[in-house]
């Protein structure tokens, strides 16, 4: 199931397009306000959000920006003018798409997908590092071809890190993200499971193999040497 979360404040393009995408199977999420739209693209974690730029309480472009220093959800936006520089800004925020209103729940729809299936790990190929091999749709990873015992958690962090592999996460991104807690009160527990994902892996904080932690920044997964 695909939950969208639509961020508009016309209640008649909510309700429009809430009975056209839910008809299609979507589940969905709705915020009138920016604030709401906010906390719920955030806390929620839908897999897209579907934002209106002209929101009564926040400026849309702002909105955007918020979201993204947090969150890496797909987004697309919504504009009510077709102007070039007015879709530069938007895709510069950090729009992964954008439609002008008005537009239909099918082209909508659409985009949708597209941004999905460019996006989505649950549709991403099997990931290889090393001897580690990921299968984010079969939710199975593998070490030297003996498949690995992880609790959802442990899965959702190492398939995060190996869609990032050699890249630094800092923890901001990866409690926005993995825990859905972008406030960091949870920082603990990054720590517990990186342990329990290392002694799954074989390897100690001392001596490490895939998960190197950068102190103070944050983690990356990479090939051992
Ligand atoms: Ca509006």
């Amino acid at each position: 199931v695909t939950t969208l979360a639509i961020i508009e404040d016309d209640d008649r393009i909510r309700e429009t397009l809430g009975r056209a995408l839910r008809a299609r199977g979507y589940t969905l999420l709705m915020a009138s306000t920016g604030l709401a739209g906010l906390a719920v693209a955030v806390e929620q974690q839908p897999d897209a959000v579907v934002l209106d730029l002209g929101l009564p309480d926040i400026d849309g472009l702002e909105l955007l920006r918020m979201i993204r220093a947090v969150s890496r959800v797909p987004l697309i936006a919504a504009t009510a003018r077709d102007d070039e520089a007015d879709i530069v800004r938007t895709l510069d925020a950090g729009a992964d798409d954008y439609v002008v209103k008005p537009y239909s729940a099918e082209q909508l729809e659409a985009r949708v997908r597209a941004v999905l299936r460019r996006t989505s790990p649950s549709t991403a190929d099997r990931m290889i590092v090393g001897a580690l091999v990921i299968d984010p749709s079969a939710r199975t990873a593998a070490l030297d071809g003996d498949e690995l015992e992880l609790a959802p958690k442990e899965f959702d962090l190492l398939a995060y890190l190996a869609a990032r592999v050699g890249q630094v996460v800092p923890r901001r991104e990866l409690l926005a993200e993995v825990w859905a807690d972008p406030y960091g009160t949870s920082d603990k527990s990054i720590d517990v499971h990186l342990s329990w994902l290392r002694t799954k892996l074989g390897e100690t904080a001392r001596d490490p193999r895939y998960l190197r932690v950068v102190r103070g920044v944050g983690v990356k997964l990479v090939a051992p040497s």
